[in-house]
């Protein structure tokens, strides 16, 4: 390859990537606390860390660490593309694979690198002893329906033949305070636990710690309140908010009375007004679908939307603030526990929707 092929120079690459125009910052402090809370709130049980979809999108390399040095010793993720991030940070045997092994490459993959598949069906408990066996974890379904073994396959051969350190189940309804799903999916994990031997039990999420003892048996898998959010009310007290989204003023414009904003120009200025372009799209999971109060601030000065929120940019109205300008920096609404700012998502989504930008950002 020549420099000018394309008439351009050869990157000079000693030059740093200039700061992002949107932040996200994770409060350490905050998300270390909120796991050795959740651990407290345990009990006798020892809390773990569900850390999928790259720790809700505050990002496995940022959170994994924090929980590792607060005490934690076990982690979930969804799929395999997951462990390497993980495993840069805590021994291999200490993450777990909720996917469990779909095909051979996957139980090579988990061999060579050590992290543990959770075995979900007698078919894969089948795949993982053929392919050599050795340690793994094991779903029991008892009520949602999406991944595990039914109860009455706890007997099989195939069950019989797997080493099982956790063995586990979720709950579907343990953010609904009285749900007859939580006893009942109680009673049918107790159930199976003296039919499958195993190291160490495990059946309650974030909002099942809040549960009580009874939910608690060994191992606790709180994701959500680790991250701030608040399942339910039993937690509010001990989870503080870990995530905060910034965003810098691109531009800023005055608008004539009767132009209109965006795309498909959906707000039309009724007098003239100053608006600013700010870095924060859709791309960046700052979606569509967020509706009324979702309005941008600087220091408690309210900055409503204007319009469509495109791929990149939003606008914003300055009425309230009008001594913003180009690179100032505006808070983005992110709080996942107010209600308003989860029109239409959960506080799950809005975690996890948050974009691959802001995370090197
Ligand atoms: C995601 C997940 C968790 C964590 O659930 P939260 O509601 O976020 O606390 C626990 N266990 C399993 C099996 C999961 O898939």
């Amino acid at each position: 390859m020549t420099d000018n092929a394309s008439g351009g120079e050869r990157a000079d690459r000693s030059v740093p990537l200039p700061p992002a125009s949107l932040r996200l910052t994770v409060d350490r402090g905050a998300l270390d606390s909120n796991w050795r809370a959740l651990d407290a709130l345990s009990g006798s049980a020892k809390a773990g860390a569900a850390v999928k979809a790259d720790a809700y999108g505050l990002g496995a390399a940022t959170c994994v660490p924090v929980l590792r040095d607060a005490g934690c010793e076990t982690f979930f993720v969804a799929h395999w593309s997951e462990v390497a991030g993980v495993i840069a940070h805590v021994p291999p045997q200490q993450v777990a694979v909720l996917h469990g092994v779909l095909n051979e490459a996957e139980c090579a993959y988990a061999r060579a690198v050590g992290a543990v598949p959770v075995i979900n069906s007698l078919e894969q408990a089948e795949r993982w002893s053929a392919s050599g066996g050795r340690r793994c974890h094991l779903m029991v379904d008892t009520g949602i329906n999406r991944l595990g073994i039914a109860a009455s396959e706890a007997n099989d051969a195939a069950i019989a033949a797997l080493d099982i350190d956790i063995l586990m189940s979720h709950l579907a309804s343990a953010d609904e305070a009285d749900s007859a799903m939580n006893p009942r999916q109680l009673a049918a994990f107790r159930g199976v636990l003296g039919a499958i031997p195993h190291r160490r039990a495990s059946l309650a999420n974030s909002a099942g710690i809040a549960l009580g003892a009874d939910y608690a048996f060994n191992l606790t898998r709180p994701g959500l309140a680790l991250y701030g959010g608040v399942p339910r009310p039993e937690l509010a007290a001990a989870i503080r908010p870990v995530a905060q989204v910034q965003a810098a003023i691109l531009q800023t414009r005055a608008l004539a009375a009767g132009e209109s904003v965006g795309y498909n120009a959906t707000f039309t200025a009724p007098a003239p007004m100053r608006v600013a372009t700010v870095s924060m799209g859709y791309a960046d999971g700052f979606l569509r679908a967020r509706g009324p109060g979702n309005d941008f601030s600087h220091h408690g000065r309210r900055l409503p939307i204007l319009g469509k929120v495109s791929m990149d940019m939003v606008v914003i109205d300055l009425t309230a603030a009008h001594d913003l300008a180009a690179g100032d920096w505006v808070d983005v609404p992110w709080n996942i526990g107010d209600a308003a700012q989860q029109t239409g998502l959960s506080p799950y989504e809005m975690l996890t929707v948050i974009g691959g930008r802001l995370r090197r950002g």
